[in-house]
């Protein structure tokens, strides 16, 4: 079985639809026009500080299931080499701490390319924040429990339980009211 880096700490539901009905996800295209915007952003913003080096797709193998992945960025700057998420972000998300799916997300970028920094970009439309963020072995733990729930749930053909909070924009948002 295999999962995406992306997926982590999201709703366990969604993950276990994109699994099964990838092809029921319905994308609203302004999200991902947003995204490719950020990361446009960023790629400039980046280019002004760091040495860009290309990014391929990386697996860790657990045995019974992996995880895929592939960062947005690897640059190279006063730290040494680090890897950037970017993530594009309404203004007022800047008032709160960035999510620990993110963080996380990172996190495993981090130990895919066995690089020990990284750092988030959020990017709104007037601002771009920066948080740095070094490898943590306890986050990572967690990270591979959640994966792990899930597939032992899909084994046993289950569906997982949701999480509170993740409905609104949630592109299994019509499949998940169906189940
Ligand atoms: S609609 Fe809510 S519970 Fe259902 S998959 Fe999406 S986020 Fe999870």
């Amino acid at each position: 079985m295999n999962f995406y880096a992306s997926w982590v700490f999201r709703c366990p539901r969604w993950v276990y639809f994109k699994l099964k009905f990838p092809q029921k996800e319905i994308i609203d295209p302004t999200i991902k026009h947003a995204g490719d915007y950020g990361e446009k952003i960023a790629l400039n913003f980046l280019k002004r500080n760091y040495t860009l080096y290309p990014v391929r797709k990386r697996t860790i193998s657990f045995g019974k299931f992996k995880i895929t992945g592939r960062p947005d960025f690897r640059v190279f700057g006063e730290k040494g080499f680090e890897i950037v998420e970017v993530k594009k972000v309404k203004k007022v998300s800047m008032l709160r701490k960035p999510k620990i799916s993110w963080i996380a997300q990172l996190n495993l970028y981090l130990k895919m390319e066995g690089i020990e920094n990284g750092f988030l970009l959020e990017i709104s439309r007037n601002k771009i924040r920066r948080t740095n963020w070094r490898f943590n072995r306890d986050m990572f733990t967690s990270s591979i429990k959640f994966y792990s729930k899930i597939y032992e749930k899909v084994i046993e053909g289950e569906i997982p339980e949701s999480k509170v909070g993740e409905c609104l924009n949630c592109s299994f948002k019509d499949l998940c009211l169906r189940v």
